[in-house]
């Protein structure tokens, strides 16, 4: 059976959101590295309408390293998880202590608590660094099965097939463009192929709706 060329397959997909920014609102790598760390089973849209209070009262890690997880709970109470979110920010911020802190490598950054590796893809491309992996989040984990370059529900081992799929040279822009791709064309139920760009090599339009 002839090989997939993954990397010729992904270029309509990486032409069309190529350096789109992430929905995440943010003005600076404090706000990004925070909201990030709140987005995590939460929505974008949710995290970016709680967290202007939040950084008006928290404006850098400075202000964050003095407070209490408790401290945090009347502008998080209403964020997926808050619990565990606020003691992970303070505990972050108390260990870093100053915005300039914020580390720029994987190994760094999930050394940091409430940090994975999807957090620390998103924070690396989105500071503009050199890309060491490739974000999966839950859309990636839907469409990157569908598309047939992954198979399985578990975020690393998707990750590792994609990086093993693509040449690092893409690996900054694929994430994130799988990710916008699952939030507009192809959503959970009735995604919509017949706009989608991928449809001419996708395994499940080709399959389960074309093939039918
Ligand atoms: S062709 Fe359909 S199933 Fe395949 S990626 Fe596009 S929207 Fe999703």
């Amino acid at each position: 059976m002839k090989k997939t060329d993954w990397p010729e397959v992904f270029q309509p997909l990486i032409k069309k959101y190529r350096g789109r920014k992430h929905p995440l609102d943010y003005q600076n790598r404090y706000q990004l590295t925070v909201s990030v760390i709140l987005s995590a089973q939460d929505s974008d849209k949710h995290i970016n309408e709680i967290a202007p209070d939040f950084f008006s009262a928290y404006p850098s890690m400075k202000e964050l390293a003095t407070a209490e997880p408790a401290d945090l709970y009347p502008y998080l109470s209403k964020v997926r998880n808050f619990g565990n979110k606020c003691k992970w920010l303070t505990k972050l911020a108390k260990t870093l202590g100053t915005d300039e802190q914020i580390p720029s490598t994987m190994e760094k950054l999930t050394e940091l608590s409430g940090i994975g590796r999807k957090s620390a893809n998103v924070i690396i491309r989105e500071s503009g660094g050199e890309a060491e992996g490739i974000i999966v989040d839950l859309h990636v984990v839907r469409v990157a099965p569908r598309l047939g370059v992954a198979v399985g529900d578990k975020p690393d081992k998707i990750e590792k097939q994609l990086m093993e799929s693509l040449p690092k040279k893409m690996w900054g822009e694929v994430g994130m463009a799988i990710s916008f791709l699952g939030r507009e064309i192809c959503r959970p139920t009735n995604p919509k192929c017949e706009d989608c760009v991928m449809n001419a090599s996708c395994v499940y339009f080709n399959s389960e709706i074309k093939g039918k």
